[in-house]
């Protein structure tokens, strides 16, 4: 038996209904409430100025009653969707018995490190451990530079220009976004950013752009004069999320894995945002046949949006002593469980399959649409994971098209968002459960949107 209903029974409904202004009076009220009372720091309501009642697979509902088509996840978290009620069943069951258990086994802790096994990368099952910590991608990411520089004893950091890893101390020191961190320097010593794939930037081909990235990490490392004494690790995204959904060539990480191996250092591949089969494979590795050394993951992971982070890592690495790597959070009972009723769907529901169908119907659209807009200079990505860059009409990056876009977007009532250095690339990433209708009433939508709006 299916576990769960279909993906069609998630939602509220197929087609976005907004019946008021953005934001409804009940929607400001709250807003209102929040710029009194709430943090500077708070984001995303300046840009999707509503206020959240209920959510339900792809579709999310105001206070004011109006039903949006979610093409953002909460930034890919949501990949089952919202409150699917396969994943909940369990999680309420959960919450009955017991939440925190430190890292005591628990069936569900047991069950989840099973389920990773089945479904990691390459020959990662059955050779690797894993490790939880604290619940956010960050704290994944804080681990494996603890373990990396435990296991070389090196403290040389090399990442690549346009990463986002995360926003605390370490995983801070390995984003290479300027605005995120220029107001906290020093970062930690000796991380490098060397140059990612990304030949539209670039503006070379795409053989080129890999052979500059290999390159600079072979001279980095093999240099004798490269500069970077003691080398503890490569820290890559398979494919950039933040940095503008960029999908490097092929062989980059095939390569690149080779000069970790080659130089006796541990390639770690951040699948935070791009695992859990947002791309149409459980992990991004696995469209190039690549096998991590380390594998930090989270967002997806909790199945329900529950916090929860792990990391895979091959057995060789694993000597850690007893409290190694410490934290209070390091059983999140529910949130296992929830990973573990998360991974039971996509597999039961064949959404690896539907990602990669749905996300390539979105790039043709995108594509055709490009044909008569030159200010689209590239439509990427792969499964339910796109990115649509636009230039002004001097070929700079505009960040101003993708905002108009977005309101646009979202005053017709679909949620999308943003990426890239500029912000000039309309990122994609709704849930997995999302249906072929619903793809088509948002693709008209944004289509429309563009046309609209450049
Ligand atoms: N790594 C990648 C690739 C991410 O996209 C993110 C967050 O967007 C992180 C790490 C950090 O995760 P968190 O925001 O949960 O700390």
């Amino acid at each position: 038996m299916a576990a769960g209903p279909p993906i069609h029974e998630l939602h509220f409904r197929e087609a976005p209904l907004v019946e008021t202004d953005l934001p409804g009076p009940r929607s400001q009220e709250l807003l209102e409430k929040q710029r009194e009372y709430d943090s500077g720091a708070v984001a995303y309501p300046k840009n999707v100025p509503i206020a959240l009642e209920e959510a339900r697979g792809a579709t999310l509902r105001d206070r004011d009653g109006n039903t949006f088509l979610d093409f953002f996840a909460g930034i890919g978290v949501m990949n089952v969707g919202h409150s699917n009620p396969y994943v909940l069943e369990a999680v309420q069951e959960q919450l009955d018995k017991y939440v925190h258990t430190l890292d005591f086994p628990t069936e569900a802790r047991i069950e989840l490190i099973e389920k990773l096994n089945e479904i990691a990368p390459g020959d990662m099952p059955e050779n690797s451990k894993v490790v939880f910590g604290g619940p956010t991608g960050s704290d994944a990411i804080e681990a494996t530079i603890k373990l990396a520089k435990y296991n070389t004893g090196g403290d040389g950091l090399i990442a690549f220009r346009g990463a986002y890893h995360g926003g605390s101390a370490g995983a801070l020191s390995l984003t290479a976004g300027k605005a995120y961190k220029k107001d906290y320097t020093p970062m930690l010593p000796d991380v490098q950013h060397l140059p990612y794939p990304n030949p539209v930037q670039q503006g070379i081909s795409e053989e080129e752009a890999v052979d500059r990235s290999i390159d600079a990490v072979r001279d980095m490392l093999e240099n004798p004069y490269g500069g970077l004494a003691n080398p503890a690790g490569i820290w890559v995204e398979p494919i950039q999320g933040e940095g503008g959904v960029v999908v490097p060539p092929e062989d980059f990480l095939p390569r690149l894995k080779e000069v970790a191996e080659e130089n006796d250092i541990p390639l770690i591949v951040d699948e935070i945002q791009a695992g859990f089969g947002r791309t149409g494979q459980w992990f991004a590795s696995d469209w190039v046949d690549v096998t991590p050394d380390v594998m930090p993951m989270a967002k997806a992971i909790g199945g329900c949006g529950l916090p929860l982070s792990a990391t895979m890592y091959r057995d060789e690495l694993d000597t850690w002593g007893p409290g190694g790597h410490i934290g209070t959070y390091r059983g999140n009972v529910p949130a296992m469980i929830g990973g573990v009723r998360a991974i039971e769907y996509i597999q039961e529901h064949d959404l690896l399959a539907h990602a990669r169908e749905l996300g390539e119907y979105m790039r043709t659209r995108f594509r055709e649409v490009a044909e008569d807009t030159p200010r689209i200079v590239d439509v990427r990505g792969k499964g339910l994971f796109t990115g649509v860059e636009f230039a002004d009409e001097d070929g700079n990056p505009d960040g101003d098209a993708v905002k108009a876009v977005r309101h646009a977007c979202m005053e017709d009532g679909v949620l999308v968002w943003k990426a890239g250095p500029h912000g000039q690339v309309l990122r994609l990433l709704p849930p997995l459960v999302m249906t072929r209708d619903q793809a088509e009433i948002g693709m008209d939508v944004i289509v429309e949107a563009i046309e609209e709006s450049i």
